[in-house]
């Protein structure tokens, strides 16, 4: 008998027939003998629409009452399932994220977890119930409800896997698994068997949004048994781990997009040593993180400085440039949101000279202006205006995986 995690997606529980669907899986697993523990996250919608009706209460809410009330999307998903399974004759307990002890730390909206502490779940196993827990939730110490940020039921589930020692966490969604592109986006995207935690934290990381990046990060960390499919199909999915049979057949194993980006940029700054050092601290101190930067060679004593930043730390960014102007000394400051960073994936780069050249040779074909660049051991990313992201992404999965998709 094994203990298994899954967890199911807000389009696998968005109405009734989905939430008897998802019953039936559980009970499946159930019946074959395993002990189930089951994540469950907001119905469809809901936790977007629930931020609608804080906007119009409120718009600058305080972010301990947001979770408060985007907590509730997931309660009314473990109850309605919970009462699916009793309709089908099995013992089954629902749980807050406070009552499965999920711990975090008092980050409200993004919250991290800390802890799980595991005796309730693990109480009502023993009972040999199915147990349901909401995902996306925990308790901090002030005994506040806290949430993970978006698509934090993923993490959830891998957290409860990883502290209960679960055979297998099973992340059940709308798609047969993870793909080499978004498969709603891109044609050609095909399903991946296997990939690597590495490979998937950076697709996740970079905008693929089918996993909660910490998911990733944690099952890696604490060697959690995880795999991705789909609550519709019944088709087999992906399996995320360690290391991968065959590394695919390409050198990359998937292309990503993340609109998510602002780039600020510093013009005509003075060529002298220490100007990054003020200005990247500066934004640590507080707390805006920076991705890609870019500094142009000086010419005429003077250089430009560029660098991007989540689209939420845009404002805060540009502000806190302009108030240090005169420590800083730059002529102007440049802000554009209308850019998206596209990535390329894949552990087998390292040792493949060809792929930048591919990549940026498949933009060019497609007519589109690069803005930026950086790379890594396993991922290169460009940075292209808005309107052409799709197209780029397109392009460059066709360009490495046309081959491969049968198309
Ligand atoms: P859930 O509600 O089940 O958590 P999400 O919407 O968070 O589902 O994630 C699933 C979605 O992720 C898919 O419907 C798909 O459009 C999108 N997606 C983006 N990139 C990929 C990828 N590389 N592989 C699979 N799905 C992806
Ligand atoms: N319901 C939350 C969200 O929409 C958490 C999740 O779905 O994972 O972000
Ligand atoms: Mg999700």
């Amino acid at each position: 008998m094994s203990l298994i995690v899954q967890k199911f997606g807000g389009s696998s529980v968005a109405n009734a027939d989905r939430v008897r669907n998802v019953a039936r899986i559980i009970t499946e697993t159930y019946r074959k003998g395993h002990s189930v523990v089951v994540v469950l996250s907001a119905q469809g919608d809901t936790t977007d629409d629930l931020i609608e009706k804080a906007k119009e209460i409120n718009p600058r809410a305080s972010k301990r009452e947001m979770d408060m009330l985007l907590a509730t999307g997931e309660q009314i998903s473990i109850s309605l399932c919970a009462m699916a399974i009793e309709a089908m004759g099995y013992q089954v307990v629902s749980l807050t994220g406070w009552q499965a002890g999920m711990l975090t730390d008092s980050g409200y909206g993004g919250a991290r977890i800390k802890r799980v502490r595991t005796e309730r779940v693990q109480a009502e196993l023993d009972k040999n119930k199915i147990v349901l827990v909401a995902g996306f939730q925990g308790i901090n110490k002030y005994d506040d409800v806290t949430t993970l940020g978006r698509g934090g039921s993923d993490t959830s589930a891998v957290a409860l896997a990883a502290s209960l020692h679960a055979d297998l966490c099973q992340i059940y969604t709308d798609v047969d698994g993870v793909y080499t592109a978004d498969p709603r986006k891109v044609t050609g995207a095909y399903k991946l068997d296997e990939i690597t935690y590495d490979e998937m934290l950076e697709l996740a990381s970079l905008g693929a949004q089918v996993l909660h990046n910490r998911s990733v990060e944690m099952a890696k960390r604490y060697n959690v048994n995880l795999e991705v499919l789909s609550s519709l199909t019944g088709n087999p999915g992906t399996k995320v781990k360690e290391v991968v049979k065959n590394m695919e057949k390409s050198h990359v194993s998937g292309v990503a997009k993340d609109k998510d980006v602002a780039r600020l940029a510093l013009i005509g700054l003075a060529d002298e040593p220490g100007i990054a050092f003020k200005i990247f601290s500066m934004l640590a101190k507080h707390k805006i993180n920076v991705d890609i930067i870019l500094q142009s060679i000086g010419r005429t004593a003077s250089k430009d400085i560029s660098f991007t930043v989540a689209q939420s730390d845009m404002e805060a960014a540009k502000t806190l440039m302009e108030e240090n102007r005169d420590i800083l000394g730059f002529d102007s400051i440049e802000v554009d949101d209308q850019v998206a960073k596209v990535s390329v994936v894949g552990a087998g780069m390292v040792n493949n000279s060809g792929v930048a050249a591919k990549m940026f040779e498949a933009l060019f074909s497609a007519g589109i202006n690069i803005n930026m660049i950086s790379t890594s051991e396993i991922k290169i990313s460009v940075l292209v205006a808005e309107r052409d992201a799709d197209r780029a992404v397109q392009a460059i999965h066709d360009r490495f995986f046309s081959e491969f998709s049968g198309n």
